[in-house]
Formats: structure tokens, C-alpha cells, sequence
């Protein structure tokens, strides 16, 4: 038996996906996060965007407290409504 595909959650403090490795959200989790969100766009901004300020701390913590940049784009651009 196969064991079930791990979900595309981030690894904190870096904000990698704990399947594939890519910066968070990898195009698997915006997938996923579409999909749970399709009726609630707005509540979905707002989860990305207590995500973004949590990665944004930890982040910077280990980049020597400079903010990562495009952290926008990252988390909330491909999220809006089109
Ligand atoms: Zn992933």
C-alpha cells in the first residue's frame, strides 16, 4: 500500500513546502488553497495575509532582519480576484 502524497504545508521558519521544497505557497498549496477557498475569495486574502506577516518575521529573523522582498507578489498577488 502507498502511503498518502504528504499535503503541501509550509515548513516554518523557512517557508519551504514540506512536499516539494519550493518557497510557500508552491503552486500545489495556491492550487489547494483556490479550491477551499472558491466561494470565499476575501477570507481567503485574509488567511494569506496572516501567513505573509508571519513569514515576513520569521523570514527576516533569519535574513538578518532584512524583509525578504516580493513577499506580496509570493503570497497575495495570484490570490485576487481576476
Ligand atoms: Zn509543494
Amino acid at each position: 500500500m502507498s502511503r498518502p502524497p504528504r499535503p503541501h504545508l509550509p515548513m516554518r521558519p523557512l517557508w519551504r513546502c514540506r512536499a516539494c521544497g519550493a518557497e510557500w505557497p508552491c503552486q500545489a498549496a495556491r492550487l489547494a488553497l483556490l479550491v477551499d477557498y472558491r466561494d470565499d475569495r476575501a477570507g481567503l486574502l485574509v488567511y494569506l495575509s496572516t501567513l505573509m506577516a508571519e513569514a515576513g518575521t520569521q523570514l527576516s529573523q533569519l535574513n538578518g532582519h532584512a524583509l525578504p522582498e516580493n513577499l506580496t507578489e509570493r503570497f497575495l498577488a495570484w490570490a485576487r480576484a481576476r
